[in-house]
């Protein structure tokens, strides 16, 4: 690291200023703790003293009698005898037992007092007013050259621990050992084992990776280092590599503990070799990998990573000695949802409806982050009207905010609008609840959301499923295509209404094809890879043009298929199409029980 001298500023005004500290301090402060005269006696004097009943105050230390005569006029010290009556006499003698009297200062403490400890004030005081020049004179990319700033946090200002983080129950059994190798590696190595240098915790947004690795932290009581990488890569090429130099260094002084690098890809991309390729972020991460190889398995420094593009990672980085171990950390699952919602429901005030089953059942695909806004949306929503505990219908409302956004209150749809929403959300539903494979709905409004939806279908499935079989995909698009058909079969007209249903719609075809072989024509050939499986999980083609061609096909002929069937449902069912979107016109929103009712209704 390039050290930086601070420039020279008058020094001779510092040394002036040194000069006046001292005398200031030798004037006033000096006396003040002098005050008291200090007098050795032996212990015949102190024994003399207390027959006299001349003992003010006194003090038993362990080495010493710290005493004072009636009058206070001195602080007298002596040694301890072995006296047994001592106490009893000095009793008679009406002393007072102190605790308080000050210890006489040595001559050494006095000349510490009054001359160095100015000194260390001033040369303290000069560095910091040294800094501050640097700073001001070039900013920080000029001089202060490639300082790191990794907070440190200490596990008592943290606090987190495992128990703060639900579900993610296979994440946590993973490093629950790296926690107990901090706590005794000498059972590991023992053995002869070590641990990994570095473990990628990799996951979707917001599944709590940070969180996770601050509770390995909090768990081993070790040091928190923390990083993002973006804060790596900097303007000017080289600093970057110096902070990860940096960091290594505070992190080998302070081991064990723990080093995390949030978001690592942004440093850790492949590097593809493209000409003018990315010079600092190349530098930075070949000074990762060196400092990674530098030193030695169970020296106690502990490197998590957490990424959501692992695909995108440098080899360099995964192979074996640098982040050997993966460590999935996925999307909760129903029971995970339930008991995140609990640990952050334990901050709020319930009321006795609460049940968590349900909003669990109802929030499917949120992730820990979206779950711990809903419950303090809903805390929010219960301060909003005035109440003091927060309710279900709280909950079950901030749901809706946090995936579709807040109602938009004075949202301009016109009457003709709304029925044709009314028409296309019942659509969707209809033709859901008509295939005996997909899930019912739970709940529709259309009121329209500040996120742009105009309309927001609730659909509850029963557990989670890990598996759905041919016919339920085709459920799953043809139910996609309802909210279009009813508008089809009802106005004789479309509207840009559709257009998201058409993306997932198309999207679910094209899988079908090309990932899960549920074609005759391409059998199990996969024709495309997932490139990105945490974030929105884009894909790339890998076949020839031709196939392409033919698939492209497949994928239209499958969606026209299941819009059709669609159709071909709401026209059957034309008579409760009608009912339930009058009824969802006229209220704005419907329950899956209102709904079910009025499908199972006799019509009539
Ligand atoms: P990530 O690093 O994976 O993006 P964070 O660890 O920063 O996610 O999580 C963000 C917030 O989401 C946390 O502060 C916490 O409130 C909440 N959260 C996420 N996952 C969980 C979980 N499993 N248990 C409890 N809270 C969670
Ligand atoms: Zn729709």
């Amino acid at each position: 690291m390039k050290e930086v001298k601070s420039p020279k500023k008058p020094l001779i005004y510092y040394y002036g200023m040194a000069m006046l500290i001292i005398f200031l301090f030798n004037m006033v402060v000096s006396p003040m703790l002098m005050k008291g005269r200090i007098v050795e006696v032996d212990y015949g004097t102190f024994m003399k003293m207390t027959d006299e009943k001349n003992i003010g105050r006194v003090q038993m230390d362990s080495a010493e009698i710290i005493f004072t005569d009636k009058e206070e006029t001195a602080i007298y010290t002596t040694g301890i005898m072995n006296d047994p009556g001592l106490t009893e006499r000095l009793y008679d003698a009406g002393a007072v037992f102190a605790k308080d009297i000050e210890r006489p200062t040595s001559p050494l403490m006095s000349i510490f007092l009054s001359v160095i400890l100015p000194m260390l004030i001033f040369i303290a005081l000069g560095q910091y007013v040294g800094r501050k020049l640097t700073e001001r004179a070039g900013g920080p990319n000029a001089m202060m050259f490639g300082k790191s700033n990794a907070k440190v946090y200490v596990q008592s200002t943290e606090g987190i621990h495992f128990d703060d983080v639900a579900g993610e129950d296979e994440a946590k059994e993973s490093l629950k050992e790296i926690v107990d190798y901090l706590h005794n590696p000498k059972k590991y190595t023992d053995v002869g084992a070590s641990m990994p240098k570095g473990l990628l915790l990799v996951g979707p947004p917001g599944t709590g990776k940070t969180m996770l690795a601050k509770a390995v932290a909090g768990e081993a009581n070790v040091p928190f280092f923390s990083m993002s990488g973006s804060e790596f890569v900097e303007m000017f090429v080289g600093m970057g590599a110096s902070k990860v130099r940096d960091l290594f260094k505070q992190a080998k002084e302070k081991a064990p503990c723990i080093v995390f690098i949030d978001e690592i890809d942004a440093i850790g991309k492949k590097r593809d070799g493209q000409i003018g390729g990315n010079d600092e972020r190349e530098q930075t991460l070949n000074q990762l990998l060196t400092e990674m190889d530098g030193f030695e398995g169970n020296n106690g420094v502990i490197i998590l990573a957490a990424t959501n593009r692992p695909e995108s990672l440098d080899p360099a980085l995964t192979r074996p000695g640098r982040f050997d171990r993966r460590v999935p950390v996925e999307l909760p699952d129903l029971a995970g949802r339930e008991a995140i919602l609990k640990v952050h429901a334990k901050k709020i005030r319930l009321s006795d409806d609460v049940d968590f089953h349900t909003i669990a059942r109802m929030a499917s695909g949120t992730s820990g982050a979206e779950l711990a806004n809903i419950v303090n949306e809903a805390a929010l929503r219960a301060v909003r009207s005035d109440r003091t505990v927060v309710t279900q219908a709280d909950l079950e409302e901030s749901i809706e905010v946090v995936i579709a956004g807040y109602q938009k209150k004075n949202a301009i749809m016109s009457d003709s609008e709304k029925k044709v929403v009314s028409y296309h959300e019942i659509g969707h539903a209809l033709v859901a609840a008509m295939q005996s494979h997909s899930a019912p709905v739970q709940k529709i409004t259309i009121i329209p959301r500040t996120s742009g939806a105009l309309g927001y279908t609730m659909q509850v499935e029963q557990g989670d499923k890990v598996l759905m079989t041919k016919q339920e995909i085709e459920n799953k698009i043809a139910t996609f295509t309802g909210g279009r058909a009813a508008e089809e079969i009802v106005f004789g007209e479309i509207t840009t209404g559709a257009s998201n249903d058409i993306e997932q719609a198309t999207k679910l075809a094209r899988a079908m094809i090309t990932r899960y072989g549920m074609s005759e024509e391409f059998d199990m050939v996969a024709m495309e890879t997932v490139t990105n499986q945490y974030l929105g999980g884009d894909t790339t083609l890998a076949c020839s043009a031709d196939t392409q061609k033919e698939i492209d096909r497949r994928v239209v002929e499958l969606v026209k298929e299941q819009h059709e069937k669609a159709r071909q449902i709401l026209k059957d069912n034309r008579g409760k199409l009608d009912e339930l979107a009058s009824f969802l016109y006229e209220k704005e929103t419907i329950t899956g029980e209102e709904f079910m009712e009025i499908l199972g209704k006799e019509e009539g």
